[in-house]
C-alpha cells in the first residue's frame, strides 16, 4: 500500500466510522455505505481538484440538469480480499474506459485517467475495513457522473460532478429466476445508447419488467428493437444460452452493453476449450432447443451477481422449464472467475489489479 497521503486528491476525513453499527452478516445489496466517498467537479471546461470527503447527503439546486434531461452515467465495480489482506481490483482499466465511453455518448466530459486510478486507491486504502475477506464478500464500487449545472435549457451542461460510493456486500445469490423472453418493448435500439451504462437505460427498463414481474417472471430477456426476434440482454446483465455443450452469446453492438464479466467468461471459455460461439441468436432457435430438450442452461453474467442461473423462462404465452444439471457451465465459470477475483487462482490473463 503505497499512496497513504495521496499527491493528486484532497483528503477529509471522517471523525467517527460508523463500521461498528454494520451487521456485515445481513447486508442488504447497495444499502450501506463506507465512510467515505470520492467527488470531483467539472467547472470552467475543467476537472477540479478532486476530493474525498465523508460519506453524506449533498445539495443540487433544483434546476440541475441531471433532474431534468437524466444525463448521467455509471459504473459498477468489486474490491476483493484475499485471506492475506491484499485487496484487488478486477479489470478495473475497462470500467475506466467505459464510464469515459458511455459519457461521450451523452455529450459529457471525459474524466482524467491519474484522477480515477488515485481516487479510487485512496478511498479503498481509507475505507480497507470495510472490505471483508471471504469468498463472496466484497465492496460494491458505484462511480458515476451527473450533469449538475442549473438551468432547464435542454442542452448538454457544462458543470459536472464525478462521485465514487462503495457498499459492502455479501456473496450475492438471488435463487435461480425466470424470465420473460418480451415481445414488445424494447431496451434499446440501432443508433442508440444502449452500449452505455446510463441511468436512463435502467428507467426505461423498470416499467416492463414490472409488467413481467405480475406475470411472475423476475427478470426480462430483452430482444432486438426492430423484430424482437434475436436475443440481446438478461436484465441488466448479458445472457449466455447452452445448447448441447456449446454456449452462445450475441455479440456486442451499439444495442448491447460490453460487459467485462462476459468478456472474461468469454476468454476463459476459449482459453479451457470450451465450445464457444459470439453471434446473433434468435429466439427460434432457443425454443426449437427448448423442445427438442438440447437446451441446458441460460444464465445471465455481470458482477454483482457474476453469473445469475435461469430456470425457467416464458415466451408467447408457453413456459419452459430448464432442466437441472449435475456440472453446469453457470457455476464452473462462477467459481473459475471467483477464483481469480479473491487470489485463489493463477492469474493468466492479468486481470487482478492490487489495491
Ligand atoms: C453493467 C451491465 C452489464 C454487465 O456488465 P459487467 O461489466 O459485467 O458488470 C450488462 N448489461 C447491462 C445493460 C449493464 O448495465
Amino acid at each position: 500500500m503505497k499512496n497513504t497521503t495521496s499527491q493528486t486528491v484532497e483528503i477529509h476525513k471522517a471523525k467517527t466510522s460508523k463500521i461498528d453499527q454494520v451487521d456485515f452478516e445481513n447486508l442488504t445489496f447497495g444499502k450501506i455505505f463506507t465512510d467515505h466517498m470520492f467527488v470531483c467537479d467539472y467547472v470552467d471546461g475543467k476537472w477540479q481538484t478532486p476530493k474525498i470527503t465523508p460519506y453524506g447527503p449533498m445539495s443540487f439546486d433544483p434546476s440541475a440538469r441531471v433532474f431534468h434531461y437524466g444525463q448521467a452515467v455509471f459504473e459498477g465495480m468489486k474490491a476483493y480480499k484475499d485471506d492475506n489482506g491484499d485487496v484487488f481490483l478486477f479489470r478495473p482499466d475497462e470500467n475506466y474506459n467505459r464510464i469515459n465511453k458511455s459519457a461521450e455518448r451523452l455529450a459529457m466530459p471525459e474524466f482524467p485517467e491519474h484522477y480515477f486510478f488515485e481516487g479510487l486507491t485512496t478511498l479503498l486504502q481509507l475505507d480497507n475495513d470495510w472490505i471483508k475477506p471471504g469468498y463472496g464478500n466484497s465492496l460494491y464500487i458505484r462511480p458515476f457522473v451527473i450533469a449538475t449545472q442549473p438551468s432547464v435549457s435542454a442542452s448538454e451542461a457544462n458543470e459536472y460532478r464525478f462521485i465514487i460510493i462503495c457498499s459492502p456486500a455479501q456473496a450475492y445469490y438471488s435463487g435461480d429466476v425466470s424470465v420473460l423472453i418480451e415481445e414488445k418493448y424494447s431496451r434499446s435500439a440501432n443508433g442508440g445508447f444502449g452500449y452505455a451504462k446510463a441511468a436512463g437505460n435502467y428507467a426505461g427498463q423498470f416499467y416492463p419488467t414490472k409488467l413481467a414481474k405480475e406475470k411472475g417472471y423476475q427478470q426480462i430477456i430483452w430482444t432486438d428493437a426492430n423484430t424482437h426476434e434475436y436475443l440481446e440482454e438478461a436484465g441488466t446483465m448479458n445472457v449466455f444460452f447452452r445448447i448441447g455443450d456449446k454456449l452462445i452469446t450475441a455479440p456486442v453492438s451499439d444495442r448491447i452493453l460490453d460487459g467485462v464479466t462476459r468478456k472474461s467468461l468469454i476468454a476463459l471459455a476459449e482459453k479451457q476449450g470450451y465450445d464457444i460461439e459470439v453471434r446473433p441468436i434468435k429466439v427460434e432457435e432457443i425454443i426449437a432447443a427448448a423442445k427438442n430438450g438440447n437446451l441446458n442452461e441460460i444464465f445471465g453474467a455481470g458482477t454483482a451477481a457474476v453469473i445469475s442461473p435461469v430456470k425457467a423462462f416464458g415466451y408467447k404465452g408457453e413456459h419452459y422449464e430448464l432442466p437441472k444439471q449435475d456440472n453446469p457451465y453457470a457455476a464452473h465459470f462462477k467459481k473459475a472467475l471467483m477464483d481469480i477475483q479473491y487470489n485463489k487462482a493463477e492469474d493468466t490473463f492479468g486481470w487482478r489489479y492490487k489495491v
